[in-house]
């Protein structure tokens, strides 16, 4: 039919919440058939499930994308039951506001492993494939803390696993435009998501909660904004590559 996605594959990574549901629906919605994959199932099944009564396509698969041979199997499981990838989003992601001096040396590994590690994982899954095919995009979530450093104590770890996606997928892209392959980043401010709450309370510092504070005193952006910028980068004819695109609330400073 003519639905600007219709016989695409998409891969969305982190899709049981937040930014990630919003572009499975939307990417479904478009025509796109969606795998995703996060580690709660019962929260994919749930999306699943709304995209099928739309008459969309989905399919949930239970995911660690810090574990390589599982995204393997995402990819292999993808390909057999809906066909070859044609787009993967890497959308999983978490951060974590601590001061680097207080030593939670833990959740430095877990923001490297899902943020960077992960991000490798998928794409390793899937790009020799899509050069072979001389099609495919790789859609990455950085943020804007990928781009620019923000005068905000306790996101230093965060922000330099988003320089290493944007470093990464520029490099990339250079490496695969030849092959058919595009590649985007995508860079949100802040956007209202089960993520973004959670992650808010895990200040310990007076110095961060004096520059932080939840709810924002101003607008912040809704995910569905997020998956629209996603959606316009994948919708583009073939020479055209979206690089990347910031998103910002208006009034954030
Ligand atoms: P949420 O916490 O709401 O969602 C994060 C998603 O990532 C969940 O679906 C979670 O699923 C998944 N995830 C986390 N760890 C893993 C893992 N090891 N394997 C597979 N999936 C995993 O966050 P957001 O929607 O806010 O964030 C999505 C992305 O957007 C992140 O990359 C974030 O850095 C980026 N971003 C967000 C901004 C914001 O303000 N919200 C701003 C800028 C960027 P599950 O727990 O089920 O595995």
């Amino acid at each position: 039919d003519d639905k600007p996605l219709s016989g695409k594959v998409a891969v969305v990574t982190g899709a049981s919440s937040g930014i990630g549901a919003a572009i499975s629906r939307q990417l479904a919605a478009a025509g796109a058939k969606v795998a995703m994959a996060a580690r709660r199932e019962n929260l994919l099944k749930e999306i699943q499930d709304e995209i099928s009564k739309e008459g969309g396509v989905a399919l949930a698969v239970k995911c660690d994308v810090m574990n390589r041979a599982e995204v393997k199997e995402l990819i292999q499981h993808t390909e057999s039951t809906l066909g070859p990838v044609d787009i993967l989003v890497n959308n999983a992601g978490i951060w974590v506001i601590r001061c680097m001096k207080n030593l939670h040396e833990e959740e430095w590994n877990q923001q490297v492993d899902v943020n960077i590690k992960g991000v490798l994982n998928c794409i390793g899954a899937v790009i020799s494939g899509m050069c072979e095919r001389k099609r495919g995009h790789i859609v990455n979530m950085s943020s804007q803390n990928g781009k620019t450093v923000i005068p905000l104590v306790g996101i230093a770890v965060y922000t330099g696993s988003k320089f290493f996606v944007e470093g990464m997928s520029r490099t990339l892209r250079q490496e695969v435009c030849k092959d058919g392959v595009r590649v985007t980043c995508i860079q949100p401010g802040e956007v209202e998501t089960p993520g973004f709450a959670r992650y808010l309370m895990t200040m310990e510092d007076e110095q961060c909660k004096q520059l932080y504070t939840y709810p924002r005193p101003y607008q912040i952006l809704e995910p569905e904004v997020i998956a629209q910028a996603v959606l316009y980068a994948v919708t583009q004819p073939e020479h055209v590559a979206v690089n990347e695109i910031l998103v910002q609330p208006r009034e954030a400073p």
